[in-house]
């Protein structure tokens, strides 16, 4: 374990709740790993105050920050500078603080999202059919961004709040659009949920994965538990699974470089992580 110094370099997560954030476990096994002279700590602002925060950083004392709920939206807002993911995905996970005082966006979720298929659904091509998304809020806004960059060729959202859903299609434009609830899942090859159903051990959506695709990949952001309702329902009909951790992990990797300037070691924090799952809250 490194010991800190007056050199080193902090970084972090902000959210507003973050004690329970599994990002400070990722990002300091690999900077031990790595032997960099760097900490990682969560800030848990009060939310009305998180952009006097965040502009009290400019100047880079603190090198930089993934941002999580609810501050996604409001870290784009008050940057400088955005990449074009963030801007499409309306959000930034990640500022950068420069010493000029500019504060630089980007959103390593989509590549998350990108990585976790990747590892645990290998075969699967974006572009070979139809996706379908649950949910409309930030995390929604991510996959269908990243999605859209990766070819997907339809993407439907079905959401509780209809509006929500016709508001998020209407910003990404087509191909993403709204579903009818009957039909949203008849021949999708990709299920993505990102809702918070089926979180802490609540019911998963509802949902006939009987109609997807067959050889359909499922989804889901949601990593406590582990394996959701919709994972292991899917599990149970032979699909293919993806679960939330591969995605957060996928979104901590570019993050690590970004703040510290090398690719983060060989390392496998997935057990890690795993662990303190299974540990409880
Ligand atoms: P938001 O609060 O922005 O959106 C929540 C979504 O869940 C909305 O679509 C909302 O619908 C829906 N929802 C909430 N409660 C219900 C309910 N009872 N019934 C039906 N729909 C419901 O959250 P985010 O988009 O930021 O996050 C969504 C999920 O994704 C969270 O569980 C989060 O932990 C996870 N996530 C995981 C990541 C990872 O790396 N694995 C990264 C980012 C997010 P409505 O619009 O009607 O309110």
């Amino acid at each position: 374990m490194n010991l800190v110094s007056g050199a080193t370099v902090v970084a972090g997560v902000v959210g507003a709740p973050v004690a329970h954030s599994l990002s400070p476990l990722i990002h300091n096994a690999w900077l031990d790993a790595a032997g960099l002279d760097a900490v990682y700590v969560a800030f848990a602002p009060p939310p009305h105050r998180f952009t006097a925060f965040a502009e009290g950083l400019r100047g880079g004392a603190v090198r930089g920050l993934n941002v999580t709920v609810p501050f996604k939206e409001a870290a784009l807002a008050i940057a400088d500078e955005a990449s074009p993911f963030a801007r499409r995905a309306g959000a930034a996970n990640l500022l950068l603080f420069s010493a000029d005082g500019r504060i630089a966006a980007d959103n390593t979720d989509g590549a998350g999202l990108a990585a976790a298929l990747a590892e645990q659904a290998p075969l699967f091509e974006p572009g070979a059919g139809p996706v379908l998304i649950l949910g409309a809020g930030g995390a929604a806004r991510g996959a269908a961004a990243a999605l859209l960059e990766a070819g997907a060729p339809e993407i439907r959202l079905l959401n509780r709040t209809r509006a929500r859903a016709q508001a998020l299609a209407a910003a990404l434009g087509a191909p993403v659009r709204v579903a009818a609830a009957e039909r949203a899942i008849a021949g999708a090859r990709l299920v993505v949920n990102a809702t918070s159903l089926g979180l802490d051990g609540g019911a998963g959506p509802e949902l006939d994965l009987e109609d997807a695709a067959p050889g359909a990949v499922v989804m889901d952001m949601i990593y406590r538990p582990l394996e959701t309702p919709l994972l292991r329902a899917a599990r149970r009909r032979g699909l293919a699974v993806v679960d939330g951790l591969a995605m957060l992990i996928g979104q901590a990797a570019p993050s690590f470089e970004a703040l510290f300037g090398a690719p983060p070691p060989p390392l496998d924090v997935r057990r890690l992580c795993v662990r303190a799952l299974e540990a409880g809250p």
